[in-house]
C-alpha cells in the first residue's frame, strides 16, 4: 500500500549563500527523507521556496544599495543551482513573492479575521527620534526578559530561542544609532494565539514520537501561557494588508512565511495540470505532514502554524517537526555576519556533493549540537567513504569485470558465511528502512556503513582473488555474494549519496534509476552484463585543511 507524504522544509531568507549549518539542519534531512519515501513507492510532495520579505533582506539591500527585490531574485537564482549541485529534490522550491503567495496568505488573513482569531488593536510601536522611522523587530536589541540575554532582537532571543515583541526587551535601543527608541501608538492586526493554548496543549500530549527537544521545548513554551502577537508591521516591504487604511502596513514575515508550505502546494498542484491536487496532501487525514527545520524554527511549527491551521480548518495539522540543533565550525558557533560559516556554493565550486551529504549525515545534529572540521572531512572521505564503501566497490567490480567477462559470475552453493552476508544485506535493509521512517538518519547511514564493513571481512576471508586459480567455482561464488550486497548498499545509500549510489546502480547492470528499482534487495542475475566500473570516490588531499581553514572569517 502506497502512502502519501508531505514535506514542508523550511524558508531560507534570499539575503546571503546558504552555509552548511543550514544544510545539516534542514536541508539535507528532508532530502533523504523524500528520496527514501519515493524509493519506497510512495507519493511525496516537498516544497520550499526562498522567503523574500523581512528585514534581513531590506538591511541586505540598503547595505548593497540595491531593491530588496534585486536581492531577492539573486540568492533564490543562487539557491536553485545550489539544490540542484548538491543534490536536494524538491517537488517544488518557489518563493514567497509570487502572485499566487499573496493571494493565498491574504485569503487566510482575511478568513482568520472574519472567525475571530485576527483582531484590530493599537499597539505602540519602537520609532527611533533620530532616525525618524519606526524600527522593525530586527532592527531593535535589548536584554530578553526570559533568559538575561544581552543581544535578543525585537522578535526572537537567539539565546533560549522564545519570540519576542519589541516592547517586551529590557533596555531597547535602535541597532543603527543606538538611540532608546520612543513608543508611538499604531493600528495593527493580532493573532488570537491566546484562543489556542488549550486546544494546542491537547494535541501537543499526543504526539510522544516527537523528538524529546521539539516536545520539551513546546511544552514549556505553551505551559508559559500564550500571548497574542501583532502580524503587521510599519513597513512597505511584504504582502499587502488587503483592507483599506492600512496601505502604509504590511503583513508580517513570519505570519505569511509559514503559509509558503500551504500557497507552494497549490502552485505546485497548477503546475501539475490539477490545480485541485493539493487537497490530497492536505485534506486527507491518513497523509502524514513533515516539517524539517532548525530548532531556532521549532515554536512557529509545532504553535503559530498549528493554531493557524486550527483556526482556518480543514487542512492537515503538522504529523511530526524533526528539529536539528547546531552545527559549530571546527569548535566555535556558526556565525554568518561574522563569516565563521563554510558557504555551499563555494564548497560545491571544488568538491563532489556526496562526500559532504555523507559527513553531515553521519555527523547529523539530531539530538545535541555536531561539529564540521576541514579535518574530519577529509578523514571521513579518506578512511570511510574510499577506503570502506569506495573499495570494496572498486576491488568487486573491477576484479569481476576483469575475471568473469564483464558479467555477474554464477554462484555455487553458499556456504553458512555466504548465506550470513545475504541475510545481513537484507536485515540492513529492513532496519534501515524503519530508521529512515522514524527520521533516525544518523544511524542509518551507520547500518549502511557497518553492512560495508562486514563484506570487506568477508572478502579478506574468502580472498576470491587469490582462489580463481585454483577454485573457480568459490571465487565465483564469494563475488557473486559481494554483489549482492552492492545491490543492497547502492539501494541503502542512494537516500545519503545519490550520485554515487546511481552510478554504482548503472555498474551493476541495471537500468533506469534505484528510485524506480524500489526498496528491496534486487538479486542480480548471474550474466548480468556489467559496465566498465570506475571509482566512485576519490582521496582527499590532507593539505586542502590548512588552505580551507584559512578561508574562515573572511567574506565569501
Ligand atoms: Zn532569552
Ligand atoms: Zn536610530
Amino acid at each position: 500500500m502506497s502512502e502519501r507524504i508531505f514535506i514542508g522544509v523550511a524558508w531560507p531568507y534570499a539575503n546571503s549563500p546558504l552555509h552548511l549549518g543550514q544544510i545539516a539542519g534542514a536541508y539535507l534531512p528532508p532530502d533523504i527523507f523524500a528520496r527514501y519515501h519515493r524509493t519506497k513507492g510512495n507519493e511525496v510532495l516537498m516544497v520550499s521556496g526562498s522567503d523574500q520579505h523581512g528585514t534581513p533582506i531590506t538591511i541586505r539591500a540598503e547595505q548593497e544599495g540595491k531593491t530588496p527585490s534585486e536581492i531577492a531574485s539573486q540568492y533564490h537564482q543562487q539557491f536553485l543551482d545550489s539544490w540542484q549541485k548538491l543534490g536536494i529534490s524538491f517537488d517544488l522550491f518557489t518563493t514567497t513573492g509570487t502572485a499566487n503567495h499573496a493571494e493565498v496568505s491574504q485569503h487566510i488573513f482575511l478568513t482568520l479575521l472574519d472567525k475571530g482569531y485576527i483582531y484590530k488593536a493599537t499597539m505602540s510601536q519602537p520609532f527611533c527620534p533620530q532616525c525618524q522611522r519606526f524600527l522593525p523587530d530586527r532592527y531593535i536589541e535589548g536584554t530578553c526578559p526570559y533568559c538575561g540575554f544581552i543581544g535578543a532582537r525585537g522578535d526572537q532571543c537567539d539565546n533560549c530561542g522564545k519570540p519576542l515583541n519589541a516592547a517586551e526587551l529590557i533596555d531597547p535601543h535602535c541597532c543603527i544609532c543606538g538611540t532608546p527608541p520612543q513608543f508611538k501608538d499604531s493600528e495593527h492586526f493580532f493573532l488570537r494565539l491566546s484562543a489556542f493554548r488549550d486546544r494546542l496543549l491537547a494535541w501537543v500530549r499526543q504526539q510522544t514520537h516527537w523528538r524529546q527537544n521539539v516536545l520539551n521545548f513546546t511544552m514549556s513554551y505553551l505551559e508559559g501561557g500564550l500571548k497574542d502577537r501583532a502580524i503587521t508591521r510599519d513597513i512597505n516591504w511584504g504582502i499587502p494588508i488587503p483592507l483599506p487604511g492600512f496601505e502604509d502596513k504590511r503583513i508580517y514575515v513570519w505570519f505569511e512565511a509559514v503559509i509558503g508550505y500551504f500557497s507552494a502546494s497549490k502552485e505546485w498542484a497548477k503546475s501539475t495540470g490539477d490545480a485541485e491536487r493539493w487537497r490530497a496532501f492536505w485534506q486527507d487525514e491518513k497523509v502524514k505532514s513533515y516539517y524539517f527545520i532548525g530548532k531556532d524554527n521549532i515554536p512557529f511549527h509545532t504553535i503559530i502554524w498549528p493554531a493557524m491551521l486550527m483556526g482556518y480548518g480543514d487542512l492537515n495539522l503538522p504529523y511530526d517537526v524533526p528539529a536539528n540543533e547546531y552545527l559549530t565550525i571546527e569548535g566555535k558557533k556558526l556565525s554568518s555576519s561574522r563569516n565563521w560559516a563554510v558557504w555551499l556554493p563555494d564548497y560545491l565550486s571544488r568538491y563532489d556533493p556526496d562526500p559532504l551529504r555523507y559527513l553531515l549525515s553521519i555527523n547529523m545534529p539530531e539530538t545535541g549540537d555536531t561539529d564540521f572540521s576541514w579535518h574530519e572531512f577529509v578523514r571521513r572521505n579518506n578512511d570511510e567513504l574510499v577506503a570502506t564503501y569506495g573499495n570494496l566497490v572498486h576491488r568487486v567490480l573491477t576484479f569481476v569485470y576483469r575475471s568473469f567477462d564483464g558479467c555477474v559470475p554464477t554462484p555455487g552453493e553458499l556456504d553458512s558465511l555466504s548465506q550470513d552476508i545475504i541475510k545481513g544485506a537484507k536485515h540492513t535493509l529492513n532496519m534501515i528502512d524503519k530508521l529512515i521512517s522514524g527520521c533516525h538518519f544518523k544511524q542509518a547511514e551507520m547500518q549502511a556503513m557497518k553492512l560495508a564493513q562486514e563484506t570487506n571481512r568477508y572478502l579478506d576471508t574468502k580472498s576470491p582473488w587469490k582462489t580463481i586459480k585454483q577454485d573457480r567455482q568459490a571465487s565465483a561464488t564469494a563475488l557473486y555474494v559481494a554483489i549482492v550486497v552492492l545491490s543492497a548498499l547502492r539501494t541503502a545509500l542512494y537516500p545519503f549519496l545519490p550520485f554515487s549510489s546511481q552510478k554504482l546502480h548503472e555498474y551493476l547492470g541495471f537500468e533506469g534509476s534505484v528510485e524506480d528499482d524500489g526498496w528491496q534487495l534486487h538479486l542480480p542475475q548471474p550474466g548480468q552484463r556489467l559496465l566498465p566500473p570506475e571509482p566512485l570516490f576519490s582521496k582527499l588531499d590532507e593539505g586542502l585543511v590548512d588552505e580551507e581553514t584559512a578561508r574562515l572569517g573572511h567574506a565569501y
